[in-house]
């Protein structure tokens, strides 16, 4: 029987979602978006917060996602069984099936997330990051973006 999992995103956009995460990780420290919906024209993630961005705060986050994705990092993965691994990250966004070996996605010394989906093989493949829409509603902080 086949699986379904995120196997199926597009590779650039899903690669993105990763670099956005580890942004809105390292500038609010609130965790990584706990649901998303990733397509090759247009993305969004959705994040535990307390407010929508601003506008400045929308300007910081697309200028370090392009410039990570400029620094033409490296995406490689890494294999840790599950016991390493849940002492270093949080497994809940994993399929059940993820089994006792827990691949690790790397991009560059940026970001280190478990994920068993695909990925780009260096952040040159990805283009240029781009938000173009937030909404906040009953404690999610919506972000919608685009890849050109
Ligand atoms: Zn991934």
């Amino acid at each position: 029987m086949e699986v379904r999992s995120n196997k199926q995103y597009n590779p650039q956009m899903h690669s993105a979602e990763h670099i956005l995460n580890q942004t809105m990780l390292r500038i609010f420290n609130q965790g990584r978006s706990f649901s998303n919906h990733i397509e090759k024209k247009k993305s969004k993630c959705d994040y535990n917060f307390e407010r929508n961005l601003t506008a400045e705060e929308i300007l910081i986050i697309n200028k370090k996602v392009n410039e990570v994705i400029q620094q033409n990092l490296p995406v490689k993965e890494e294999f840790l069984e599950r016991d390493e691994a849940l002492k270093h990250y949080k497994l809940s966004q994993l399929p059940e099936e993820a089994g006792d070996v827990i691949r690790i996605i790397k991009i560059g010394d940026y970001d280190a997330c478990p994920c068993s989906g695909r990925h780009v093989s260096n952040t040159n493949e990805i283009g240029t990051f781009n938000i173009f829409s937030t909404d906040f509603n009953n404690g999610v902080l919506r972000i919608r973006f685009k890849l050109s």
